[in-house]
């Protein structure tokens, strides 16, 4: 099989390489009928994932089949398993196969074993010390790093799709925010449909992207600089045990945002390079905030132990977080 993008044979046709794409995404066509689909573990905007067995445990992404209804839905699924299967790296987590067959539209992936980054920070008020904090952002860069490297904007990085299993952090749901997109129809009412938690990860130019009624031709402008902001995000849920903005209306937040106003850093008490790395990655212009790869540098080069440490303030100074 001649592998598709990648061919640098300059007589390749366009219609040659649509073709290798279609044999090898086939090559990573699972039947629907060969999975032994087991429990539902929970519901998203993409649809419902399910535990089950295919050659060992696995999670199954199952598509909303209620708006699965036309060719250009199928082609952005398509599309995100083509870039799903292009992922190796023990931060991400692993693709096996997805079911390309309507109406059974499904991705297959490892099953993560442990649990969420938000479910630690913000359901059961987990506080990691400094060292580990660090461990974990570094695992997220160096995931994130690599994703970017291949030419992949994960979209939609934020803590409910970071899984941390014995220490390890595992990324999941790159990619898939353009077929979440089409299945969610935001068309229908004259008001804009805001997931609970997601404004926060939103860069202020996707911020000023928002539109009440979202064409589907004109999806918001996320780029590798949209994914860094996004791990700003991580970085001060990941310090103060909460979400920045906290408490504000959605309204305040967009217009804030959109306006280049950053979070308050009332609830951070942390040393002058932590905030560095929180105010580069939330940088109004795009092009100010670091590559991964720079992040990697600076988080390796952070004291372990918390300077100027306060006996009552062992990390965070609030533990007040929404859930
Ligand atoms: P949103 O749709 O807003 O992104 P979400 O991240 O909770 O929200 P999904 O990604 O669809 O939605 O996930 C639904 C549930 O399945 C979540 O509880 C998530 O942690 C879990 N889940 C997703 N992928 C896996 C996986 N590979 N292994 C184990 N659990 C998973």
């Amino acid at each position: 099989t001649v592998s598709d993008g990648e061919n640098a044979d300059p007589r390749c046709t366009r219609q040659n390489s649509v073709s290798s794409v279609s044999q090898s995404l086939r090559e990573w066509d699972i039947p629907y009928d060969d999975l032994d689909r087991g429990e539902v573990i929970g519901r998203g905007r993409f649809g419902i994932v399910y535990s089950g067995n295919w050659h060992g445990q696995v999670a199954i992404k199952e598509l909303r089949m209620d708006y699965v209804n036309d060719e250009k839905t199928l082609e952005a699924f398509k599309a995100e398993v083509s870039t799903f299967r292009k992922t190796r790296h023990e931060n991400l987590v692993l693709f096996m196969g997805a079911c390309m067959k309507p109406p059974r539209l499904a991705i297959v992936t490892s099953l993560c074993k442990g649990m969420t980054l938000y479910k630690h920070i913000h359901v059961l008020k987990d506080k990691f010390n400094m060292s580990r904090t660090i461990l974990i952002a570094q695992q997220i860069s160096q995931g994130m790093g690599y994703l970017h490297a291949r030419g992949i904007v994960h979209k939609d990085l934020k803590t409910k799709n970071i899984f941390l299993e014995s220490g390890k952090v595992v990324i999941t749901d790159f990619g898939l925010f353009n077929v979440t997109r089409l299945c969610h129809d935001s068309r229908r009412g004259n008001w804009l449909s805001i997931p609970p938690g997601w404004l926060c990860y939103l860069s202020p130019e996707v911020m000023r992207n928002l539109r009440v009624i979202q064409k589907q031709d004109d999806g918001l402008p996320f780029t590798t600089y949209s994914d860094v902001y996004c791990f700003g995000t991580v970085w001060y849920e990941l310090l103060c045990g909460e979400w920045p903005h906290k408490g504000l209306p959605p309204e305040a937040i967009i217009w804030q945002v959109g306006r280049g106003m950053k979070p308050s850093l009332a609830h951070l008490q942390a040393s002058r390079d932590v905030k560095d790395i929180l105010m580069a990655c939330w940088s109004y212009r795009p092009d100010e905030r670091p590559e991964f790869s720079t992040m990697l540098n600076s988080l390796t080069r952070l004291p372990k132990k918390r300077l100027h440490r306060s006996p009552s303030h062992p990390i965070h100074l609030s533990r007040s977080a929404e859930s």
